[in-house]
């Protein structure tokens, strides 16, 4: 294995590292880390978050025109111009996004459902909103560390207040609290950091999900103080992995979804989920 200690720490390493450090060795080893593959969900994630960042892009679409912004429309020209990677300006062709979701049909399906997403989540959002950023990659130094992300959008509410948010386009999370969701996955928190250190002027950090198709919002606030101490939670758990030297698996509840199943020494030990079926009675 070519594993190697990451020199920037994206959200998706350390909740690996949470998960099991077996995990984590494999996420940062490129010979076997697993590749990603575009699928019809992935396609439509993708979508919802260009629609979203230049509906709020007032260069884009003015503020007293997003009331009557055609979704349909701007979903139809951003879905044919979907780039098919983040270091490439080619595009999927008609032929190629057939494949992926099966047929014409079956493609229209989750255009149509793309539309009515997006609809539903701006009938009910705050459309008065300037972002001060929308989808930037942006980083910052945590002790001897850099954490780093792409920030979906980061509003300004206040002189001195900042919201930060991450969109999500699949179903909600298994937790029904935000303090639940963040002790298991560190994104909410290394977000919140890195904005409230390139917006110093906030003193009041809010950050959370916002579950699009659902219009669900899991929010926490933090004062700089308060996020102090959640940062220095976050510089250890990293000083944690880069000591870690063993790896040893953990299995969890995640492990019959986990890329790495295959080359897991627990393997033989992981319970595959609802292997179980118990028929309807009526
Ligand atoms: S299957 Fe479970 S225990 Fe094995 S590497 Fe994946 S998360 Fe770890």
């Amino acid at each position: 294995m070519a594993y190697i200690f990451p020199g920037k720490i994206f959200p998706s390493a350390l909740n690996a590292y949470i998960q099991c450090p077996f995990k984590f060795k494999c996420h940062n080893d490129k010979d076997v880390k697993a590749e990603f593959i575009e699928n019809p969900e992935s396609f439509v994630g993708k979508i919802v978050h260009l629609a979203l960042e230049n509906f709020f892009d007032i260069k884009k679409v003015p503020i007293n025109e997003r009331k009557d912004q055609d979704i349909g429309q701007m979903i139809r020209h951003l879905w044919a111009r979907v780039p098919k990677s983040s270091w490439s300006s080619a595009c999927w062709s008609a032929k190629e996004r057939k494949e992926l979701f099966g047929s014409t049909e079956q493609e229209k399906a989750f255009g149509l459902k793309a539309i009515a997403m997006i609809k539903n989540y701006i009938s009910k959002a705050d459309l008065s909103i300037v972002p001060l950023s929308l989808e930037d990659w942006m980083q910052c130094s945590v002790g001897e560390f850099v954490i780093a992300g792409k920030i979906d959008r980061i509003d300004q509410d206040s002189e001195s207040s900042i919201s930060v948010w991450d969109y999500k386009t699949g179903k909600l999370p298994f937790y029904d609290s935000i303090e639940k969701i963040i002790k298991d996955d560190p994104q909410i928190p290394i977000y919140a950091i890195i904005a409230s250190k390139l917006y110093p002027f906030a003193k009041k950090i809010k950050a959370g999900l916002i579950y699009i198709q659902y219009s669900k919002i899991y929010d926490i606030i933090w004062t700089k103080d308060e996020l102090e101490e959640v940062e220095n939670e976050i510089i250890k758990t990293i000083r944690e992995a880069k000591d870690n030297t063993d790896f040893s698996p953990r299995i969890n509840n995640l492990c019959p979804w986990c890329d790495y199943k295959n080359i897991c020494p627990d393997k033989d030990k992981i319970k595959e989920k609802d292997s179980k079926i118990e028929e309807v009675i009526w």
